[in-house]
């Protein structure tokens, strides 16, 4: 274990509060009360407008046949209502990314499937045997000739809301973990495009054949405008702004450096980048125009600061595409999606600064540890760095940690040794409350500091158990993780 100290003298200031960071945190909570409430309002106004209007009746009164019916009508109001919810959740809203994240936000929207998905299904399910009932069938093969009936026309625009639901279960399918492990990424994402068509194909059965809906001239007009707030939404922030600012900032490589076995770093030149609203800890989608590469964009977080001139990437090679990296060449063109991410100083609401990383989560924590290292104001022992890895060769970036170490109020720990079984250090026995215990002595008044953690999923959880132990409060720890 190796420790390189820059003079970390206690301060006096050393418990301090950043005002504006609680002022920050309560804007965000603010926010994320009010996102929260939208989404909660939207779902409950569909589902109330419904039981207001026929609903309420179809559901308590009636035969079996009208009570299937209604809970199809009512399933498919509130899966669609989520259904655009979950696509507003990954359209990148850069206030949905601020509050949240870029990676909880997907999360949501994963989570949000599982109850959109099941409805919707529901709905059709419900639907189909309900109009066999009403027209006498038998429950055994009645929904069967039902559901041929819908689809040879019986009702508008079946064929296509029967296409929009295999899709989504394609979908879903290929989602789950099981599948995803056998899929590469690029297959995944190319069927989970099919996902907006399906959300599209659905639309035409709602406004031509939906009780609630068709019909209903006003009704008609909120839900397509419901539906064209989302696709607006996907288009300008998935699409428009990126081409905007790839366009605006023209990005071409300026170098490729080696920094040791299996990593690279690319250095990014652009025009005008001061103005690009990136920070430290971000990341963006990164895709080079070259052969090889221009075909799909990597998520890789910007391991410099941002100066202004330039932005760089440091990438370890894991599959073909990071491994491609190495030979790009100096001019290639660049075009980002980004930048994202809440894994920024805007998080930070104390005086002191823990940063812990390990292997390539490093990258971020290089480049926020270099702002405030950099930032006015910033004292002895405000901020401190936690790097660990099997040993001191394989540590990306560890020169430049050790200048800032040497040069700037910055404390590096570089922890080095192998794993042991159910710790984050290589110094305790794996015991639950040893590792807070270590990680107290290194690191005093551990509980006054803001903690950004980035590293291996496994690895960040036994982090956060730890400073959970040593008494750190969960709004003061930050995270970025390198999957979704
Ligand atoms: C927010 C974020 C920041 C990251 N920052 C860095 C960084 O600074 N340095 C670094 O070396 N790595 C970083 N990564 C990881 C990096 O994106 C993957 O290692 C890289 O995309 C692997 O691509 P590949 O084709 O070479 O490997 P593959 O073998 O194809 O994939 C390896 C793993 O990366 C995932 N992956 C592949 N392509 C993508 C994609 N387009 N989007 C999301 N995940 C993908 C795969 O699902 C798989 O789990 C980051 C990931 C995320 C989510």
């Amino acid at each position: 274990m190796t420790t390189l100290h820059h003079t970390a003298m206690p301060t006096a200031h050393g418990s301090e509060v950043l005002s504006e960071g609680r002022v920050r945190a309560r804007r965000r909570r603010t926010a994320a009360d009010l996102l929260e409430a939208a989404a909660v309002a939207s779902v409950v106004a569909v589902a109330g407008l419904f039981l207001l209007d026929t609903g309420a009746q179809a559901l308590s009164t009636g035969n079996a046949a009208s009570r299937l019916i209604g809970w199809g009508r009512l399933t498919g109001l509130v899966g669609t209502a989520l259904l655009l919810l979950q696509l507003l959740l990954a359209a990148r809203l850069p206030i949905v990314d601020r509050t949240y994240g870029h990676d909880r936000a997907l999360v949501a929207h994963r989570r949000l499937s599982r109850v959109a998905l099941p409805l919707l299904l529901a709905h059709g399910a419900a639907l189909i045997l309900g109009y066999a009932a009403l027209d006498h069938l038998s429950w055994a093969t009645g929904w069967l000739v039902e559901a041929v009936r819908l689809l040879g026309g019986a009702e508008p625009d079946m064929l296509t809301a029967f296409i929009a639901m295999a899709l989504l279960v394609l979908v879903a399918v290929t989602s789950v973990r099981a599948a995803r492990r056998r899929t590469s990424h690029e297959t995944w994402h190319l069927v989970h495009l099919a996902g907006y068509v399906a959300v599209g194909l659905s639309l035409p059965h709602q406004l031509s054949a939906g009780t609630d809906i068709a019909g209903h001239p006003l009704t008609q007009l909120v839900w397509t405008a419901l539906y064209a707030a989302t696709a607006g939404a996907v288009v300008v922030f998935r699409v428009l702004v990126p081409l905007i600012r790839s366009t605006r900032h023209r990005l071409v490589v300026e170098s490729v450096i080696d920094e040791g076995p299996g990593i690279v770093s690319v250095v990014v030149r652009g025009h005008a980048l001061h103005k690009m609203p990136v920070r430290a800890g971000q990341f963006l989608h990164w895709r080079f125009l070259t052969p090889g590469l221009w075909a799909a964009a990597h998520p890789w977080s910007i391991s410099a600061a941002p100066d202004g001139r330039t932005l760089r990437l440091t990438v370890r090679h894991i599959g073909d595409h990071s491994r491609r990296l190495s030979h790009l060449q100096p001019g290639t063109r660049v075009v980002v999606e980004g930048p994202y991410g809440a894994f920024t100083t805007e998080r930070r609401t104390r005086r002191r600064v823990l940063l812990v990383a390990a292997g390539i989560g490093i990258t971020p924590v290089r480049a926020i540890a270099e702002e405030l290292a950099g930032a006015p104001g910033t004292r002895d022992g405000d901020v401190t760095v936690v790097y660990r890895g099997a040993d001191e060769h394989s540590m990306a970036l560890r020169d430049e940690l050790e200048h800032l170490a040497t040069s700037a109020p910055v404390t590096l720990h570089l922890l080095t040794g192998p794993s042991v079984s159910g710790s984050w250090l290589p110094t305790t026995t794996g015991h639950r409350p040893a590792d807070a215990e270590a990680l107290t002595t290194l690191v005093p008044r551990l509980s006054e500091h803001d903690v950004y953690v980035c590293g291996p999923p496994a690895w960040m959880q036994l982090v956060r158990r730890s400073l959970a132990d040593a008494g750190v409060p969960r709004h003061q720890v930050h995270d970025e993780r390198f999957g979704w």
